[in-house]
């Protein structure tokens, strides 16, 4: 038995957490807060809150409101030159992955020379090696889906090559990550779902990945459990504190899961698709994946006991063949109000099919060698044609 396991992010967790930060050792004197383009980040009322901390702490801010959706890499050196015009020390990302995200990038990039494509290591990245540290990260989650917070991990997008891929270093772990889940009750019921399932998939991939490990196994069956037991209710009743806290914890401990094992060509193949199509939410790809994905796992025979752990985690107790996950996924899915994604109605076509799986290998290849079982691309196709409505 060997692992590493190196998570070096001071997270504080539970309700009204928020209000503790001034009492924190930060990381800086003048923070960069990134913050979505979107109105969202306002409707939490986190910000001006943000803000106060800061100052009761003694630390200066300036607000970075260029964040899409999907972070697009323009948005990253946007940032990145904010932060140094500003002389800001520290990045602070408030709001959902994608804000953390960004901030972890435009940390990145405020501290180093050139373009932040320069040290992506994949597709059209050029893989060069980092001069300097990043500058320290502090992330504030108020949503439950990436687990950005206890992870190293930031997904950026470059427009013109449709190329969304992960990258993050020992350097682009949080210093710092509050997780607070009274901020995750405005949370619309459709983005509580794609966002939960998404924790769901991080660990589900890190618990049939290769490389899981003793560690990840006991905070990815945990996670999972968590979901099953707390999703549908923070679905249906998003002001339900005990679920959301159900539903933080679970993104949280999925966020572990990235940092101690990884997920799978899952994520290759969902990149694929919300890198070619910026309005697909994540979540919500995978979703539409997810059940061909696992039945052609299933059908290996390659991790039937891992399936079988995973379908009992969701509840399942009774669980006995591989094929009762995807049954267990496929309920929580109609219990979410997610079972009838389309990816037609996200502008994705049968005839690029191919197309996606290129995509898929040449940004995000890495993750097909900690899959269970091979993967061919005529895996990929039937998946993505099984997938397709
Ligand atoms: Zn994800």
């Amino acid at each position: 038995m060997l692992f590493t396991t190196y998570i070096p992010t001071r997270i504080l967790f539970g309700a009204g957490q928020l209000a503790h930060l001034h009492e924190q050792k930060l990381p800086g004197r003048k923070a960069l807060i990134v913050i979505s383009a979107g109105k969202s980040v306002h409707a939490t009322g986190a910000l001006p809150r943000l803000e106060a901390e800061l100052k009761t702490a003694g630390v200066a801010s300036v607000v970075f409101a260029g964040i899409q959706p999907n972070p697009t890499k323009s948005s990253i050196m946007a940032g990145a030159a904010r932060a140094r015009a500003e002389g800001c020390d520290f990045v602070v990302g408030l709001g959902g992955g994608s804000s953390i995200d960004a901030a972890k990038a435009i940390a990145l990039m405020a501290a180093n020379p050139g373009d932040y494509w320069d040290y992506i290591a994949s597709g059209s990245g050029k893989g060069l090696p980092i001069p300097h540290k990043p500058l320290p990260i502090v992330a504030i989650t108020t949503t439950a889906g990436t687990g950005t917070e206890a992870d190293p991990w930031t997904v950026v997008t470059k427009e013109d090559t449709n190329e969304k891929i992960g990258f993050g270093t020992d350097d682009t772990f949080p210093v710092l990550s509050v997780v607070d889940p009274e901020l995750m009750r405005s949370i619309p019921a459709h983005l509580t779902a794609f966002q939960g399932f998404d924790a769901l998939f991080h660990s589900t991939e890190g618990y049939f990945a290769k490389c899981a490990t003793p560690v990840s196994d006991l905070f990815a069956l945990k996670a999972i459990e968590l979901i099953g037991q707390h999703l549908p209710t923070a679905v249906a009743e998003g002001g339900n504190l005990a679920a959301r806290e159900g539903v933080a914890l679970a993104n949280t401990l999925a966020g572990l899961v990235e940092s101690t094992s990884s997920c799978t060509s899952e994520h290759s193949l969902e990149h694929a698709l919300s890198g070619h199509h910026p309005t697909l939410p994540h979540g919500a790809g995978l979703i539409m994946l997810s059940l061909a994905y696992y039945r052609h796992f299933a059908a290996t025979g390659a991790c039937d006991s891992r399936l079988i752990a995973m379908a009992r985690a969701l509840g399942r107790t009774e669980a006995d063949k591989p094929l009762d996950f995807v049954e267990a996924l496929a309920d929580l899915q109609r219990r979410c109000g997610v079972a009838e994604l389309k990816m037609s109605d996200y502008g994705i076509t049968r005839a690029k099919i191919p197309q996606y799986i290129a995509n898929a290998r040449a940004t995000m290849g890495g993750l097909f060698a900690v899959d269970p079982a091979p993967l061919s691309d005529a895996d990929c196709a039937a998946i993505l044609e099984e997938s397709y409505r």
